[in-house]
């Protein structure tokens, strides 16, 4: 009883500063001054802001709340006491938050790998210099012309029509802006806010998207307006 007492507690402090913090970043993120920032330190400010309720929550709950319990709670022999119905109603919350944020990063991977899978039959090896092994596979209907795919094996795949299209130094500056999502580790990181779920984030979440594109080397000035007009990302998960 006093293991599953411990837990509620913890799981109950977890969910409470959670979503206190998440309620507070949603809220407040445009009031902070931000503009004046660089774009990538902005990029890098909007992430942490985004994921500080997660970080904090986990590590406030095991360096401060775990070790207190077990410092200060009474080991009573007597198990009667329970747990009671509020910390175990906030821990099955806090169960539920965490299993809602692992359905949700499983369905991702799941759908992206599906998806990928689809636009790599018949791919063949794209060698253009750019440092990273690189994929260009048969265009589809739904295909985008250029995209950055997964998160532990990340490749970039672009389609026969874009490599046909693109002067190579534009191919060049396009592959170099995907390899910087790459080196960023941007479909990680969306993994992570997908991991996180709270309403009034999509905003924070949108600006720092916006942001890390503006902070990569932009092909788009110089490509074809047809290749400027496409979705480059079709996917959350992708850059
Ligand atoms: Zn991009």
């Amino acid at each position: 009883m006093f293991a599953l007492r411990g837990i509620a507690v913890s799981l109950t402090f977890f969910v409470l500063l959670y979503c206190l913090l998440s309620a507070l970043v949603a809220v407040a993120w445009r009031s902070l001054n931000l503009l004046h920032a660089r774009e990538q330190s902005l990029a890098s400010l909007l992430f942490a802001l985004r994921v500080l309720p997660l970080a904090a929550s986990v590590v406030t709950t095991f360096a401060f709340v775990v070790p207190s319990f077990q410092l200060l709670e009474p080991r009573s022999i007597n198990s009667d006491e329970g747990i009671g119905a509020m910390p175990l109603a906030l821990g099955v919350c806090a169960l539920l938050l965490i299993a809602c944020g692992c359905f949700r990063v499983i369905t991702a991977q799941t759908r992206t790998s599906r998806v990928v899978a689809r636009w790599l039959e018949g791919a063949r090896l794209l060698n253009v210099g750019a440092g990273a092994q690189t994929v260009t596979f048969c265009s589809r209907r739904e295909a985008p012309p250029l995209t950055l795919v997964g998160v532990r094996r990340p490749r970039v795949l672009v389609s026969e029509a874009t490599v046909a299209l693109l002067s190579h130094q534009e191919l060049h500056i396009a592959l170099k802006h995907e390899l910087a999502h790459m080196r960023s580790r941007d479909n990680l990181k969306k993994l992570v806010f997908r991991f996180c779920p709270f309403p009034g984030m999509a905003r924070l979440e949108s600006a720092w998207s916006q942001t890390a594109e503006l902070t990569w080397p932009q092909p788009w000035s110089s490509s074809p307006a047809w290749f400027q007009s496409m979705p480059l990302r079709s996917a959350p998960w992708a850059s």
